[in-house]
């Protein structure tokens, strides 16, 4: 599998991770995270637990388990956390640490390193025995209700150190601050090159014409990736060009309020037969990257974002994006050379309309965002960056390379 991103790759990045392969042989390495199906954290550690042990390393991939009521306080922490006004009680807190407590009991915590993903499963480390604890952070802390954010630290300051996704989403705190931007997988099934009959199929499947340019959201039905606005924007193009939408997601295991937000759009798309709601079951990668493929133009019109994994996926298929301008997206989107960021629906709507009436441009942004997306965003760099890290904590008062 390695041997596949020969080629792909930076070749610098490829030996650097054989070299800390070498040095981190035969440990164990593990990662929590809160869901096995649904959105980007997920998306990354599926690809990454098979390379990380082709390299050597003896990676664990475990998932903590919680019900209704858990996730119901989760995502309001999460909310919290990327400046929602929530009220999360006392009674909230306890609970949410009586599950984690209940998952130290079922889960083997022990190994070398662990990387404990985001605010649900945080609480873990108070169950810490043995290794290099690391609290890896996907959301925008930027500008967190302080209140949430004080109970949730008391937690994340007990690590030996936190993983941030993007600089300005780090906080001041008393450990180890590191940044390491999410990745794609250039090889897995939603991003590697396909042949026409495979996306004949996707084409027929959702019986979807290609005659007239398509437009394209892939997010989860939550109001922080702004679905309605998205709509918004393509009517104000209508009205000048004409087009088809396309909103393609799925709701994630630990988001109870995707329901809700997808009734909300439909009823906004309600009459419009050139809409398409696609809901796409998990695990449609392959159908993601026909569209992703076949999109004239591709947005990710976030108000709050984490990373926003879909804009490099996007990015990699030669699109030139249109992205909100949060989070991680302008880490992506260099403004007017790989894409669009953009502040409002009127702005969306702008930048849409300019790239389908200039096709050579939108093509020239198109490979500049590949090449970008191949030198800073594939999941090569990023195990990189976590196994440096890892191997950074462990020489900490230690001479270099003295491991
Ligand atoms: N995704 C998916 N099915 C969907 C919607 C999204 O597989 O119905 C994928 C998408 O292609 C991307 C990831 O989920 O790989 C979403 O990551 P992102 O960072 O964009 O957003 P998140 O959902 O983590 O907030």
């Amino acid at each position: 599998m390695f041997s596949q991103y020969v080629g792909v790759s930076p070749k610098s990045d490829l030996i650097l991770l054989q070299m800390l392969g070498a040095k981190l042989s035969q440990r164990s390495y593990l990662h929590i995270n809160s869901t096995r199906a649904g959105g980007g954290v997920v998306e990354i550690l599926q690809r990454m637990i098979p390379i990380l042990r082709e390299l050597g390393i003896d990676a664990r991939w475990e998932v903590i388990e919680g019900d209704s009521k858990f996730f119901d306080i989760t995502k309001k922490i999460h909310n919290a956390l990327q400046g929602n006004a929530e009220i999360i009680t006392d009674e909230m807190w306890q609970y949410h640490f009586k599950i984690n407590r209940q998952n130290a009991e079922k889960i083997n915590l022990e190994a070398d390193a662990v990387v404990i993903h985001d605010p649900q499963p945080a609480p873990l480390v108070e169950f810490k025995k043995t290794g290099s604890w690391m609290w890896r952070c996907h959301i925008d802390l930027s500008n967190p209700q302080i209140g949430v954010w004080d109970y949730i630290s008391q937690y994340c300051e007990k690590y030996d150190a936190a993983i941030f996704s993007v600089a300005k989403f780090a906080r001041a705190m008393t450990i180890d601050q590191y940044i390491a931007a999410p990745s794609i997988d250039p090889i897995s099934e939603k991003n590697r090159d396909l042949t026409e009959e495979e996306m004949n199929e996707t084409l027929k499947k959702f019986q979807i014409q290609t005659d007239r340019p398509i437009i394209l959201q892939v997010s989860r039905f939550d109001r922080f990736k702004d679905p309605i606005g998205v709509i918004a924007a393509y009517r104000i193009v209508k009205k000048y060009n004409d087009c088809i939408l396309i909103l393609a997601g799925s709701p994630a295991t630990d988001d109870p309020e995707g329901e809700a937000v997808l009734k909300e759009v439909k009823e906004f798309a309600a009459g419009d037969p050139d809409i398409y709601i696609l809901l796409l079951p998990p695990f449609s990668d392959r159908d993601i990257n026909v569209l992703q493929r076949i999109a004239t133009v591709i947005l990710q019109k976030s108000l709050r974002e984490g990373f926003g994994l879909t804009v490099s996926e996007s990015m990699w298929k030669g699109k030139a994006v249109i992205g909100g301008a949060t989070g991680g997206i302008p880490l992506q989107i260099v403004h007017g050379i790989t894409g669009f960021l953009v502040h409002s629906i009127e702005g969306a709507a702008f930048r849409i309309r300019q790239l389908l009436s200039n096709p050579e441009m939108s093509k020239r942004m198109g490979e500049n965002a590949k090449e970008y997306v191949r030198k800073n965003f594939l999941i090569t760099r990023q195990i990189r960056d976590y196994l440096s890290i890892w191997y950074s904590m462990e020489s900490k008062g230690k001479g270099i390379l003295e491991l």
